[in-house]
């Protein structure tokens, strides 16, 4: 009575806004199984339960459980494994892809790793390694492609002409990437505060740069959305564009939640970086949901004053964060992040970014407090360090003085 049915074959209509569907993906997920089949017509148009087809489709499985219009009511009980769900996140052992642009998607997930230096005294840390994407080495790849592969499906398949977007550089990469491999332009508008070798690694991609005189990439938004529109070119706007959080969704959580079964962890609790606040929000919305509550999530952000490369304060507006509620939220300064960049480099072996760095130094605060249970904790690393020397160069002056 139910066919699973590939879910490319399948009429939705328009996609609907994520926001409306962030209950049902909740259920999905919290259940593990789906309890009622999507109905369609002959031709395999929905006409009833839209949300969960879409649901199913934005959390990328392969088939849908479908059943005509007579047999609606049914009850059912179909597993999300049977469903092809983690098909996508599971990697290709072999590693040999046709494009740049499989290296990336086909490429995933990206390694966890066990971190030493951090785990201590009944803690055990698992730091998901987001520099192993292939264009930034940053989390950023993701959502450079997700959001021109988004536009490119609105279009009919026409890829932009010319491209607008604020960046503190690491979006700016993977959309120069996107740029070079769909062929279209990139203009670039980093602020002031960030490096200046962001500068070479764009031109290197054979994008503008524009320079904005700014400390946060975030006050830009405005002027770069003026002159997108003044000029007649694309603004993605990775502050509010939904496929932001979608594609953290559904494959930067899944990924994880894949891992973390296989290797048989359970987490206690998430520790993890906010800019746009797009792989925090959809981190925990996913594993609030699959986890049942027995975990908790924790946002680093800059120390007051303090500026720290591709994360910033919450009080200058995030729009998922919002969806969330409240948030729990650790302070880390600029120096404590590099201190423990250098630590984890001296300890592990392991070069990360300052974003990285922060994400390290809130975990320590989290034990230091008292404030968490021993058991295994998850933390994103976003970047490497190597687009950083000028910080830690300063950093290494400012010891010796
Ligand atoms: N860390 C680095 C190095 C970044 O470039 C970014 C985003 O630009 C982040 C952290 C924050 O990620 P998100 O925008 O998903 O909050």
């Amino acid at each position: 009575m139910v066919d699973l049915v590939e879910v490319g074959r399948i009429k939705g209509g328009k996609k609907p806004e994520i926001y409306s569907l962030l209950n049902t993906i909740g259920d999905i997920l919290s259940r593990g199984y789906v309890d009622k089949p999507v109905v369609v017509d002959d031709e395999y148009r929905v006409v009833e339960r839209r949300e969960l087809y879409w649901a199913l489709r934005i959390m990328g499985v392969k088939l849908v459980p479908v059943v005509k219009p007579a047999n609606s009511n049914i009850e059912i009980s179909v597993s999300l494994e049977s469903l092809g769900f983690y098909d996508e996140v599971r990697g290709d052992p072999v590693k040999v892809y046709n494009s740049t642009l499989e290296l990336l998607y086909r490429g995933w997930p990206t390694p966890i790793v066990r971190i030493r230096s951090l785990s201590s005294k009944g803690y055990r840390v698992w730091a998901k390694l987001e520099a192993y994407n292939p264009f930034s080495n940053s989390v950023k790849d993701r959502i450079g492609w997700s959001m021109v592969k988004d536009y490119i499906e609105s279009q009919g398949g026409i890829p932009p002409e010319i491209v607008y977007e604020a960046t503190s550089t690491n979006t700016g990469v993977a959309l120069a990437a996107m740029a070079a491999i769909y062929g279209f332009k990139a203009r670039l508008y980093i602020p002031m505060s960030i490096q200046k070798a962001s500068d070479t690694i764009l031109k290197a991609y054979g994008a503008e740069v524009v320079r904005v005189p700014k400390s946060l990439t975030v006050e830009a938004i405005e002027d770069v959305k003026q002159d997108a529109e003044r000029d007649g070119a694309v603004n993605l706007n990775q502050f509010y564009n939904d496929a932001n959080f979608e594609v953290h969704l559904r494959y930067t959580a899944k990924e994880l939640d894949y891992q973390l079964r296989s290797a048989g962890i359970v987490p206690r609790g998430f520790v993890i970086g906010i800019g746009t606040s797009g792989h925090f929000s959809a981190i925990t919305t996913y594993f609030r949901n699959r986890l049942h509550g027995s975990v908790t999530f924790y946002a680093v952000q800059p120390a007051p004053g303090d500026t720290i490369p591709g994360i910033r304060r919450v009080e200058t507006g995030m729009k998922w964060i919002e969806w969330l509620g409240d948030v729990e939220i650790i302070d880390v300064s600029r120096n404590e992040a590099i201190e423990s960049v250098l630590e984890i480099a001296r300890k592990d072996g392991l070069f990360v970014g300052l974003s990285s760095g922060a994400v390290a130094r809130g975990f320590k605060k989290l034990v230091e407090s008292g404030k968490i249970s021993e058991g295994d904790y998850i933390l994103v690393f976003p970047d490497s360090g190597y687009k950083y020397i000028e910080q830690l160069e300063q950093y290494f002056e400012q010891q010796r003085a």
